[in-house]
């Protein structure tokens, strides 16, 4: 048996009510139950004596209520006095005192934290945190000199569930089920990696006696949470590899000669590589399950078009989804040109066309005629049959769930799998989440890029600033200018992109085209806005986010990013990747009122972080320390697993020993 599954309600003083209570936040079994790790500790060895407690520092103080007071006047406020052996200290509150004189009482022992400060000669206190410790003798019987404490829900306080309440109910259920805890690791793995039993490791992240102890065990259960993913990534892995159940390509004798024959260019040594990997994989009868990761501009759509025309000549069908409709379409476009001239017909699918074209087209891919289709998400829908889909590309798919890839490999039988991402995944993120793909790496940028150069600037030096793009523009080249947002909110005093279109249409920028471009344009105008900056008819282009992902211009040579602060990391690098993808010198000028005052000094110094460099992992590494993974990626859609206890950031090493160990076991497994 293995207590961790067992419910809630085995635990002694855990009835209906309180198991209702814990349920809300997650608690079933005794397994969440151990798992609800203490939100600090509170090291009684390490407080001060009131006596000696600094003034204008902070620091923890533990000491018993002595009394309780209202105070009148200009400020009125509530008044704790706390006292220990040495001395005592006002804990001083301007809100709140009704409902503190009902929460305290007189004699309760508490830990305080905050900043000492002097009030009329005395030390005191404003608006501390504080914990309850005990008011009886038995709570702290066990636990040493450290006291765990832990987050409670307004409804668990109802329940005599705050933190004393809860600790006492931990204590006993640790004393009565740690030892009938299995633990899934090997004991062989246990040594190796020097980690400690399950067991004891979560009674010891719970009632510690060092705080080192609290890291060791605190190590042991990341580690297990890490290994059970890593575990699964590798089953799935291994399942894959020894089916060999997929499409068994031969290599290209005459198609992709006459790709490469067509470039202008020659291919980096990086695009042949990955090229020669994903042939690879198409050639062997596993089905290929890919991630092809290059910073933007490495050229990466080359890469998976040289995959198509394979699957191709081999008589397939070959689908290439893309997030959004601009990008399909520009996907749609550049293929077209190149595979016509070879006798392919490529169809462009997207969410609203007319019914007779869409049944044309739904007709085509069903019988065949169709060689290659590029579209949208409306690639999934239901009503589009394929004749023989081999080839399943995914552009930029962190944009996509694990739903919607999955849905696109169903629509074959089988067919090999091609994802391709411009967002460069740092290695964690990468082994966490596509622990089940091969991993490719465009690590090369085609020769002859100029590094963009990049400067952060205060919005009051505008004229400047266009005035530059100004110039540009007279030299042939254009401009992109981002805004943030697409109308004026009362609260954010944030230039619309709308509004700052009129402006740059009758000011800075009145004798060039200009045209705006936003989410709530129909997909039409879009794409003629797009197809008109392509053709250089629009010299510049006032935009939101939209142009993020993908869009291909050479000849923009300038970015303008309005309100830089506002966007992420990973963002600005994408919005920069617009630019610098031909021969002349591009610029990135980020527009922020950060360049300036003290008060922004974080944004200022991610801001500084684009000036310094250009290089995609290394932008995206930092963005996951400031962010945290969920928001990287924008959260669970992207499937995300959630840990309780592991840091993606932090526990970089142990995900990397966790992926070896399970490696290792499925290895041995028969
Ligand atoms: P990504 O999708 O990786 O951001 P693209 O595939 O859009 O990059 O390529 C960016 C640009 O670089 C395109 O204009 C493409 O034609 C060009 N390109 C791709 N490979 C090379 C190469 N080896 N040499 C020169 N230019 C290239
Ligand atoms: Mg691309």
């Amino acid at each position: 048996m293995n207590a961790l599954t067992l419910g809630i309600e085995e635990v002694k003083g855990v009835g209906a009510k309180r198991a209702a209570v814990l349920n809300e936040v997650g608690i079933h079994t005794l397994g969440d139950l151990f798992y609800y790790l203490p939100r600090r500790y509170l090291d009684r060895s390490r407080t001060l004596p009131m006596a000696r407690a600094p003034i204008g520092q902070e620091v923890t103080l533990i000491g018993h209520v002595r009394q309780m007071r209202f105070v009148p006047g200009s400020k009125p406020r509530f008044v704790l006095v706390v006292e220990d052996e040495t001395d005592d200290i006002a804990c001083t509150f301007f809100q709140g005192g009704r409902y503190l004189q009902r929460n305290f009482e007189e004699g309760d022992e508490l830990a305080i934290s905050g900043k000492v400060d002097l009030f009329q000669g005395r030390r005191q206190m404003v608006h501390p945190e504080y914990e309850f410790i005990r008011t009886s003798e038995d709570d702290l019987l066990h636990t040493g000199g450290i006291v765990p404490l832990y987050t409670s829900s307004a409804d668990m306080k109802e329940r005599g569930l705050r933190n004393r309440g809860f600790r006492r109910m931990m204590h006993g259920a640790l004393g009565a089920f740690a030892d009938q805890i299995e633990d899934g690791l090997p004991l062989a793995m246990r040594q190796r990696q020097g980690l400690g039993e399950l067991g004891d490791s979560l009674r010891k992240v719970h009632f510690p006696t060092s705080m080192d102890e609290v890291a060791v065990a605190r190590r042991r259960l990341a580690f297990g949470e890490l290994f059970d993913l890593q575990l699964r990534l590798a089953r799935l892995r291994k399942k894959r590899l020894e089916q060999p159940e997929g499409i068994v390509f031969s290599e290209s004798q005459k198609l992709v000669p006459q790709l490469l024959a067509s470039l202008p260019f020659e291919l980096t040594a990086a695009q042949r590589r990955v090229g020669a990997e994903i042939y690879a994989d198409m050639q062997s009868p596993q089905i290929m399950n890919r991630l092809v990761q290059g910073d933007v501009g490495s050229g990466k759509t080359l890469v998976g078009l040289g995959a198509i025309i394979m699957a191709v000549e081999n008589g397939y069908q070959a689908a290439l989804m893309a997030p959004t409709e601009i990008l399909a379409e520009q996907h749609y476009i550049n293929i077209k040109t190149l595979v016509e001239p070879m006798g392919l017909t490529a169809v462009f699918l997207k969410g609203k066309q007319r019914k007779a074209l869409r049944r044309e087209l739904l007709t085509a891919i069903e019988s065949g005629v169709a060689h290659i289709v590029v579209g949208t998400h409306a690639l999934i829908q239901e009503e589009v049959h394929f004749a023989r889909l081999g080839l399943a590309v995914v552009d930029e798919q962190h944009r996509f769930g694990v739903v919607q890839r999955g849905a696109l490999y169903k629509k074959g039988e089988k067919p090999d799998l091609l994802v391709m991402t411009a967002t460069p995944i740092p290695r964690t993120l990468a082994l966490t989440l596509y622990g089940e793909l091969e991993v490719s790496v465009i690590d090369e940028l085609p020769p002859g890029r100029k590094p963009i150069r990049t400067a952060l600037r205060a919005p009051d030096r505008r004229d400047a600033i266009f005035e530059f793009a100004g110039d540009q523009v007279r030299q042939g080249r254009q401009v992109y200018v981002v805004y943030p947002l697409i109308e004026e909110s009362e609260k954010m005093d944030l230039k619309s992109a709308v509004e700052a279109y009129e402006e740059l249409c009758h000011g800075y920028l009145a004798e060039f085209e200009v045209a705006l471009l936003h989410g709530r344009l129909a997909a039409e105008e879009k794409a003629e806005v797009m197809d008109a900056f392509k053709q250089n008819r629009i010299q510049v282009l006032v935009s939101t986010t939209v142009i993020e992902v993908g869009v291909d211009v050479p000849n923009a040579t300038v970015m303008i990013i309005e309100h830089a602060e506002r966007f992420g990391l990973a963002q600005l690098h994408q919005l920069r990747g617009r630019v610098g993808r031909g021969g002349e010198q591009s610029f990135c000028i980020l527009v922020s009122y950060a360049s300036a005052g003290a008060e922004l000094s974080d944004s200022r110094e991610r801001l500084e972080m684009m000036e310094r460099t250009q290089d995609g992992f290394e932008i995206a590494e930092k963005d996951l320390q400031i962010r945290g993974p969920g928001e990287f990626f924008g959260t669970r859609q992207a499937g995300m697993p959630e840990f309780k206890v592991a840091d993606l950031i932090e526990d970089e090493n142990l995900l990397q020993s966790a992926r070896e160990e399970a490696t290792r076991m499925v290895a041995a497994e028969a």
